[in-house]
């Protein structure tokens, strides 16, 4: 059977899978029935989806909607998936098209609307064709209680018997009476593997900083909690290994991990980890799969993760036994454009491009958030929550500024040198430093000169950084660190829209705002 991690990734392009979707896979997988409660937008679909490209047969998915499945049809034929649907909808030319696709074998999804199951000859000819699985999306329809009860519901049971396959059945509605009738009437009484999980991990404190000296920050971190074992993850094998060895000369226990090294030696350092109290792995983000130690007390990200999922995944591994955990993750502008690069000069289509740019946005948006980072985090999977009082933002609130002038300076500084320029030298055109490479392309002279001196450079830092958290302004592929405008900022660029940054950070000292790990 293929992998369901390559599958995810080859296939549907996701870095990782979401919070619970990757148990609700395996039990889908292995055939068993599957009751799966999650809430909307927390990505139900791929949970049937995935297992079905990954088992043999046909996978029929019911669902209540003609619109919902022509959607997801469309979706699965966008990146290859053999998808068809059979409802009222349909043209004659595309019934004939998926039972063509049906006699051929060729098939691996059959959205069915509930109504055909009334038909006589269905169960004979889902039978035929070799269904070895039921999907049963939005299952609350089979509640008669329910706001949205629909009738054909009550014959997929029947349909279940008389096939002899597994059913996986999925709704957002979690009161117990509606998983009562969905048990009852989709699998016969026969109680089905469920999965009902929020998200939340409230033991778990979330923290995010700014890289300002990021090795002094990871180590103070570390410093503070000596004796308790934790995960440093980094970016790259070789940050690895400096360190790891820069915590050992801290006196800290620590190894590095990552797939570059031998087999054997990983091994090792798994086996320590779980079995030395203390230990700390420093490591990429190969380290954890199979790690199952409950008591790991802290996560750190010395770079910024590759994404939500990535990052809950990380910090998950944090309080496995319920107990309070701590996590600190650093994000800087180098983040940010070594991101940008890496999606924009890969080989992926376009527009699964512009989606791993809108979830590099979407992880930003995190990082730089200005009210309770857990609602924004659980707001991302979907799940409402109010303020936790378990981050560093409910910790301490940010306050926020008007940045609007700000922002409208550096976009024309950006534009007037024909977006041609990194961060570096707009600032030091925006703060009226005549470096020879300023006076040397005659930017001494531009309208934007010393536009900006009343801000320090570590403000100006912050500001730029906070424009590409905001994908204002992307680094242009083919000029390497060159900040291009988006077509986000042209409304701010014409005053048309107000943008408000977080103060906490801009400081006022001049140090670098990111210095090499
Ligand atoms: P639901 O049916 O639970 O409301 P969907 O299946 O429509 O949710 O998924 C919601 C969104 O999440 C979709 O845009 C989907 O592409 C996305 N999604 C699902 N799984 C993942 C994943 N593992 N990584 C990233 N995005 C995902
Ligand atoms: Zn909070």
């Amino acid at each position: 059977m293929p992998d369901p991690q390559e599958v995810l990734s080859r296939v549907f392009g996701f870095p990782g899978f979401r919070p619970g979707q990757s148990e609700i896979v395996q039990a889908v997988l292995a055939g068993r029935n599957t009751l799966a409660i999650m809430p909307t937008g927390g990505g139900k679909s791929l949970c049937f989806q995935l297992p079905a490209l990954c088992r043999d047969g046909v996978t029929v998915v019911i669902s209540p909607l003609i619109a919902l499945m022509r959607d997801q049809v469309r979706a699965l034929r966008a990146v290859g998936v053999e998808a068809g649907a059979l409802t009222s909808g349909n043209t004659e030319a595309e019934t004939d098209e998926v039972f063509q696709a049906l006699d051929d074998g060729r098939l691996k999804l059959l959205y069915l609307a509930p109504e055909r199951l009334a038909n006589a000859g269905t169960q004979a000819m889902l039978r035929r064709v070799g269904c070895t699985m039921i999907a049963v999306d939005e299952a609350h329809c089979v509640s008669q209680w329910g706001h949205d009860f629909r009738p054909d519901y009550l014959r997929i049971g029947e349909l279940r018997q008389s096939l002899g396959v597994p059913l996986a059945a999925f709704t957002a509605t979690a009161d117990a009476e509606t998983q009562g009738e969905i048990i009852a009437r989709l699998f016969g009484g026969q109680t089905p593997e469920t999965f009902l999980r929020g998200f939340d991990r409230p033991n778990i404190h979330l923290a995010f900083a700014a890289k300002d000296q990021p090795r002094k920050q990871i180590l103070s971190f570390i410093t503070a909690r000596r004796g308790r074992s934790g995960i440093v993850y980094c970016g790259t094998r070789a940050r690895t290994e400096t360190l790891a060895q820069a915590l050992r000369d801290e006196g800290h226990p620590a190894i590095a991990y990552h797939g570059g090294m031998e087999a054997e030696l990983r091994r090792q350092a798994e086996v320590r980890f779980q079995q030395e109290d203390g230990l700390i792995v420093v490591a990429t983000v190969a380290f954890g799969m199979g790690i199952d130690k409950p008591d790991i007390r802290w996560v750190a990200h010395a770079d910024l993760p590759k994404s939500i999922e990535g990052y809950y995944q990380e910090i998950g591994r944090a309080g496995r036994d319920g107990a309070p955990a701590e996590t600190l993750t650093l994000y800087g502008a180098d983040d940010i454009r070594l991101r940008r690069s890496q999606i924009d000069e890969g080989l992926a289509p376009a527009d699964r491009k512009q989606a791993d740019h809108a979830r590099l946005n979407a992880l930003l948006g995190l990082a730089e958030a200005t009210g309770c980072r857990r609602q924004v985090l659980l707001g991302y999977f979907g799940e409402q929550a109010g303020p936790c009082g378990n981050c560093d933002l409910c910790d301490r609130p940010v306050e926020i500024f008007d940045a609007t002038e700000a922002v409208r300076k550096a976009l024309s500084a950006i534009l007037r040198t024909g977006e041609s320029f990194g961060a570096g030298h707009l600032i030091d055109i925006l703060r009226g430093n005549a470096t020879d490479k300023v006076k040397a392309r005659g930017h001494d002279r531009l309208p934007t000169f010393a536009v900006g001196r009343d801000m320090a450079k570590s403000a100006w830092d912050a500001v730029f950084r906070q424009m590409m958290g905001r994908d204002l302004v992307r680094p242009d592929p083919e000029r390497h660190g060159a900040l291009r405008m988006t077509d986000a900022a042209v409304p701010v660029l014409k005053g048309e829209q107000p943008i408000h940054l977080r103060r906490d950070a801009l400081k006022s000292t001049d140090r670098p705002a990111v210095k090499a790990l």
